[in-house]
């Protein structure tokens, strides 16, 4: 992997190499380590490269860190270290910022943790799947997302990636390109990193937050596009036979952007010709605009975020 040669730890710049988490911390011992993704983005006939949502995804961050019972950190100073880094850095083209908080105190589970908060910053460009325009084939997973009940599945920690990571490889080893991971009720949940969008007549559905998903930037993005669009957008419980029958769907996130859906199992979808063409010119229009500030993130089930 491609990376500046800066990286950021607690305020202070270092080499890559040096941003690491010990061995015996408690990160790496019980999981206790939370981050975020963001995209940088070259705007638009000017020079700067500005990051998407960064105020959203440090929000969530903040959320993460609460729903974990981790100490929280300034992420005002987060947002000015993570500007710092991209000057110090001379970046000029798309790039992602990674921010990870993690327990970096040794001792077992009743050692009270103290975190440390690193960044880093690579080049990036669209995927390859996103480049080419292909249409992906995904195994609708018999795998289940463990409920709220045990871990909060909106908490963007690491300890909610094991599984997910288990049930791609499976859709992997038989030939699938990517997986849907089902909630503790089997119904419809998200990609390991992505969120699931299913088109039906002209309208969007997704599944809810109740639902054992992370509360995607990426999806409320398209919450709000699809409102400037004048397209329909339901969260609901969602089936397999929902996705069986959907004339089209795509998988949503900061790194993969979109990609289209083209068959789920041996399903194979029609398509909703232009639809997700529209939405996406729309996506690039406002992430290359460096106004995604103004916009009001709200999420459509009316409880907000933090509903449950
Ligand atoms: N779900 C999971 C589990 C993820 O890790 C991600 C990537 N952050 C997403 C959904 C998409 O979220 P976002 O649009 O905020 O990147």
């Amino acid at each position: 992997m491609k990376h500046y040669p800066l990286a950021c730890v607690d305020g202070r710049s270092l080499p890559y190499e040096q941003a690491t988490v010990p061995f015996e911390a408690q990160a790496l011992r019980y999981a206790l380590s939370v981050f975020e993704g963001i995209r940088g983005y070259k705007l638009a006939d000017d020079p700067r490269v500005e990051f998407f949502a960064l105020d959203e995804h440090l929000a969530r961050l903040l959320r993460s860190l609460q729903l974990v019972g981790l100490p929280t950190v300034d992420v005002g100073r987060v947002a000015a270290e993570a500007k710092g880094l991209l000057k110090e850095n001379s970046v000029s083209d798309d790039c992602y910022l990674r921010i990870g908080v993690s327990a970096i105190t040794t001792g077992d589970l009743n050692v009270a943790p103290t975190v440390c908060t690193m960044m880093s910053l690579q080049p990036m460009g669209r995927k390859p799947s996103a480049q080419s325009g292909q249409r992906l084939s995904v195994l609708i997973s018999d795998r289940r997302k463990p409920s709220d009940v045990m871990f909060p599945q909106r908490a963007k920690c690491i300890a909610n990636y094991a599984g997910s990571r288990l049930a791609l490889l499976e859709a992997k080893s038989r030939g699938f390109d990517s997986v849907i991971l089902r909630s503790a009720d089997g119904l419809l949940a998200e990609a390991p990193t992505a969120n699931l969008f299913l088109i039906r007549q002209g309208r969007l559905s997704t599944p809810r937050l109740s639902d054992g998903i992370l509360d995607g930037i990426t999806r409320d993005t398209v919450f709000r596009l699809a409102q400037e669009l004048g397209l329909e957008c339901l969260e609901c419980a969602l089936s397999k036979d929902d996705a069986y029958g959907s004339d089209a769907a795509f998988l949503c996130g900061t790194g993969l952007e979109f990609a289209e859906i083209g068959r789920f199992d041996d399903r194979v979808l029609p398509g909703a010709p232009g639809l997700l063409q529209n939405l996406v010119a729309a996506y690039f229009r406002s992430v290359r605009t460096g106004d995604s500030s103004r916009h009001q993130y709200v999420s459509l089930s009316g409880g907000g975020r933090n509903a449950d």
